[in-house]
């Protein structure tokens, strides 16, 4: 057998000279080979520590023991006995803080982790070229409306439909997806994907309805006397501001707005597509998750000729994905370690000029577990930009939760659900995803659609025993 690789099997990418320049995916995944390659480092463990960290508990060993047997097919089958969207996931889960960081293989020192993520793509990326199944299971357990199509609602829909269950989704949007399709930008996450993964969900006999909005267009009272439960997954979209002197200028977005006329708009596209989006030369971002990121290197891919991301914090605590972090390096994406801003600053004509920041620095720990970043006095300094792109965090969003008063809110305005069950205090109303937990990710908003799923089955065939 051929020595062990020390290093993961590398993808091959498009290089940062070109991409910095266009919306085409940037990782361009394995090919059969190479994944073989990368399947033999797994060492099959017994108690696999990667399936204890993984939040839908996917039998890693299991799928890739048979991507190194070159049985696409059952590694396929074997993927998605626990996930409704590997394709998504292989993609955009952070397998670094998850199943990666447990691998054993990577905690002997010498090697680096099993590449998981990049294995589960390959698997989901052959399944979608091949064509859709359609499950005519009979779905005659009973109605349940899902609100909202966002990793979580399409993950407890397909479960249910699978469990005979005839699901429709409404959501909001013309389009499906959630943040999947109006948030992630098309380099780390093709809409093409998301849409194929979509289908699969839909041939299993999900109805999705879009262009409703709960609350407005049809009521929650509606949909309780139509359907027997219902699980609401409206996601966390609703964007914070910092609220600073100067946030009205022209130049000031928000990274929703931003990202959701790039995304969903295709704005990036235009004029072939009708949405037009700000151009600018010197744009600053302000934040260090990953939407952040994603709005630096759109601006990067939109022309900018220098982009500057701010962050509160050092470095060593930016929450964005290592990934996404080097990516935006190699692209040209400058940083400012603890640094602030306080003002936008005006050109005299309404738009932005100029930002002006304090330098921080980190004192003792707060709620977070993270040190508290602090005002150095006497820091301020300018940066000169005619855009500010603020991506700070989202909340929740109340046009659903406004207008279904009974419905109990946590203290920070999310539904109150239990996490172990999804359970909120009405009965046969679930909750799952940003909205009960508050932004996180897609791999978390997945596992609570998947908890959801069974419990609904659970109260539904109870009611039936009860009749
Ligand atoms: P969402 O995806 O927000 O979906 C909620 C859906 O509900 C939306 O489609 C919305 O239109 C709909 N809706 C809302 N209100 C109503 C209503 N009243 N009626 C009908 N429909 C309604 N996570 C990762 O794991 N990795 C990443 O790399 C990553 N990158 C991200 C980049 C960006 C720009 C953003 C914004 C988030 C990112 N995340 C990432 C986080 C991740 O996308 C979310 O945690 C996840 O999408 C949450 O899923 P959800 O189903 O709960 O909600
Ligand atoms: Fe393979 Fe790592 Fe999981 Fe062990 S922990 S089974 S080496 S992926």
């Amino acid at each position: 057998m051929a020595k062990r690789s020390y290093t993961k099997t590398p993808m091959r990418e498009q290089s940062p000279e070109l991409r910095k320049n266009n919306f085409s995916e940037v990782a361009l995944g394995y090919n059969l080979k190479e994944g073989q390659l990368e399947a033999s480092r797994c060492l099959q463990c017994k108690n696999a520590p990667c399936i204890q960290s993984c939040p839908v508990m996917i039998d890693i060993p299991g799928f890739i023991k048979q991507i190194e047997a070159g049985n696409m097919k059952a590694a396929n089958e074997v993927l998605r006995k626990y996930t409704n969207l590997p394709a998504i996931c292989g993609r955009v889960c952070p397998q670094e803080k998850q199943c990666e960081m447990t691998c054993r293989l990577g905690r002997s020192k010498k090697f680096e982790p099993v590449a998981i993520g990049k294995l589960e793509r390959l698997v989901a990326d052959w399944a979608l070229q091949q064509p859709i199944e359609t499950v005519n299971n009979p779905k005659n357990k009973g109605k349940v409306a899902v609100i909202g199509s966002g990793p979580s609602g399409l993950t407890a829909a397909g479960d249910l439909a699978k469990l005979g269950y005839d699901v429709t989704i409404f959501e909001a949007l013309h389009a499906a997806g959630g943040v999947l399709t109006y948030g992630i930008p098309e380099f780390r996450l093709p809409k093409e994907i998301v849409q194929k993964e979509i289908e699969t969900i839909t041939a299993q006999g999900v109805k999705i309805e879009t262009n409703v909005v709960v609350g407005k267009t049809i009521t929650m009272t509606e949909i309780q006397a139509d359907f027997a439960a219902c699980y609401l997954a409206v996601g966390a979209g609703v964007p914070n501001f910092l609220g600073i002197p100067g946030t009205s200028l022209n130049g000031v977005y928000s990274s929703s707005e931003y990202l959701t006329r790039i995304n969903l708009m295709k704005a990036y596209d235009f004029p072939n597509y009708d949405t037009p989006v700000q151009t600018a030369k010197n744009v600053v971002v302000i934040g260090g998750g990953n939407v952040a990121m994603d709005a630096a290197r759109s601006a990067k891919r939109l022309g900018a000729e220098t982009v500057t991301v701010i962050y509160r914090r050092s470095k060593e605590e930016l929450p964005a994905r290592e990934e996404e972090y080097h990516h935006s390096v190699e692209e040209g994406i400058d940083y400012h370690w603890l640094t602030n801003p306080i003002e936008y600053i005006s050109d005299g004509a309404g738009k932005l000029k100029a930002v002006k920041c304090v330098k921080m620095m980190l004192g003792e720990l707060d709620e977070s577990g993270r040190r508290r970043p602090e005002m150095i006095d006497g820091s301020a300094f300018i940066i000169k930009a005619d855009m500010a792109i603020e991506a700070i965090g989202q909340g929740s969003n109340r046009v659903l939760l406004d207008t279904f008063k009974e419905l109990q809110l946590n203290q920070w305005g999310y539904i109150a659900a239990d996490l172990t069950t999804g359970k909120t205090n009405i009965p046969g109303v679930f909750a799952g995803g940003d909205i009960v937990t508050g932004a996180a990710t897609v791999i978390l908003a997945m596992g609570a659609g998947k908890i959801a799923a069974t419990q609904i089955d659970n109260y539904i065939q109870n009611q039936k025993l009860r009749v």
